[in-house]
């Protein structure tokens, strides 16, 4: 196949290439030139009026999860929903909604994601094996499982009865030793888990350094990369020290604590939810100004302080008339408010990414011998990365999924 590219974006150099021809042979890249020939037989696809990309990677969801909207801004009242969701639906029924989220981030571009748990028992890894094997169609997910958590997981509101603690262990697995550490850290990688997942600090009496350095070193012994869940300025300092591979969220850091961050080489997948977003899924206004303003006040400091960072959407929200993958790309909302640069957007959702995700030998750039995930658009990203929303082209492994015609 012989895709004619009349811009070709390079992630790796920040290059922007004119008139240019990519040659694909099976599921990668053969070649990348101005003047490529390809045998007459082969496929040609004309895009010689568009900006060709690598495929868009999120390093944050939570495919097998969707809360319908609730208008509150009471902790117990979100958790309430929480619940409600995790204990009246089947693992079965959240594989399926995970399949249409899937199929959603695909068509929006995404031809690589990191789930980070919130499925059950691990419908996470059914639907990645049912996506592998063409079953379903959907990005290629790399799965955490079950995060390990204090005692309480994610519910801080004290709405968990004592007599249920089981109703944390539904999309949690709590872990309050190191002994437990290590059996909940090898019952995910038996389920299929390919990186850990901890929560830090929702509790009070969260996860201490030490503890988390445990995490670190044994999941580095496995070769699995642990995402630490921070919103604390101190939950994150501690992640930080104890060598995680990801922060995620990290709400509150300070200054102070995102130069310890980037000090240790830990990324960044902040999740900057757009107010648009955060009232669509029913915050009050003023709340959901308050959350948006302190994610883009660290956003700032991040850029400002060089942080490395990739692009994680966290969305957990079923908005009616918006599918999965329309709602990750209104993170780029708050990029634009905070002004980051276009080309830093694209290697946050391409290259930087996939190198979080040890993939970046693989795809998230375009290079010869990389895998054909691609996409394509009609208007310029680098004048306006919202130009990402509306897409030429999706193709995953040499296989086109989308093919708009070119616009009037
Ligand atoms: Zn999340």
């Amino acid at each position: 196949m012989l895709i004619d590219a009349g811009h070709l974006v390079v992630p790796s150099s920040g290059a922007v290439l004119a008139d240019q021809r990519v040659l694909i042979e099976g599921q990668r890249i053969l070649a990348i030139g101005p003047d490529l020939d390809a045998p007459p037989e082969a496929e040609r696809i004309d895009l010689s009026d568009a900006w060709l990309l690598p495929g868009l990677i999120d390093c944050h969801t939570h495919l097998c999860f969707g809360v319908r909207p609730i208008r509150s801004d009471r902790q117990r009242e979100l958790e309430a929903s929480v619940l409600t969701y995790t204990a009246s639906n089947s693992t079965a029924w959240r594989a399926l909604q995970g399949a249409h989220n899937a199929r959603a981030m695909l068509r929006a571009g995404f031809t690589t994601v990191r789930d980070l748990g919130n499925a059950g028992a691990w419908a996470d890894s059914a639907l990645a094996r049912a996506i592998e094997e063409g079953l379903v169609p959907g990005p290629t997910m790399i799965c955490s499982g079950k995060a390990l958590t204090p005692s309480g997981g994610q519910y801080a509101s004290g709405i968990v009865p004592p007599e249920r603690p089981g109703l944390v262990g539904i999309d949690w697995t709590v872990a309050d030793t190191r002994e437990r550490m290590l059996a909940a850290m090898r019952e995910n990688v038996a389920h299929g888990a390919k990186l850990i997942k901890v929560i830090v600090d929702d509790q009070r009496c969260g996860y201490t350094r030490d503890e988390l350095a445990f995490v670190v070193e044994h999941a580095r012994d496995a070769g699995l990369a642990v995402a630490a869940h921070c919103v604390t300025d101190a939950g994150t300092r501690r992640a930080a020290l104890a060598g995680v591979s990801s922060i995620e969220h990290a709400v509150e850091a300070s200054r102070e604590t995102l130069e310890l961050v980037r000090d240790h080489g830990v990324v960044l997948v902040g999740t900057e939810l757009s107010q648009g977003y955060l009232e669509a899924a029913g915050a009050p206004p003023d709340h959901a100004r308050e959350l948006h303003e302190q994610v883009i006040t660290r956003l700032r400091h991040a850029i400002e302080l060089g942080v490395e960072m990739a692009f994680g959407s966290d969305i957990m929200s079923d908005i009616p008339g918006r599918d999965r993958g329309q709602l990750a790309l209104t993170i780029l909302d708050s990029y634009v408010e905070v002004g980051l640069a276009p080309l830093r957007a694209i290697s946050m959702l391409t290259r930087d990414a996939a190198k979080l995700l040890g993939l970046d030998d693989d795809r998230g750039d375009l290079r010869v011998g990389l895998r054909a995930d691609l996409v394509a658009t009609s208007r310029d990203p680098l004048q306006d990365i919202r130009a990402l929303r509306e897409l030429r082209l999706v193709m995953q492994g040499g296989r086109v999924l989308a093919l708009a015609r070119r616009p009037p």
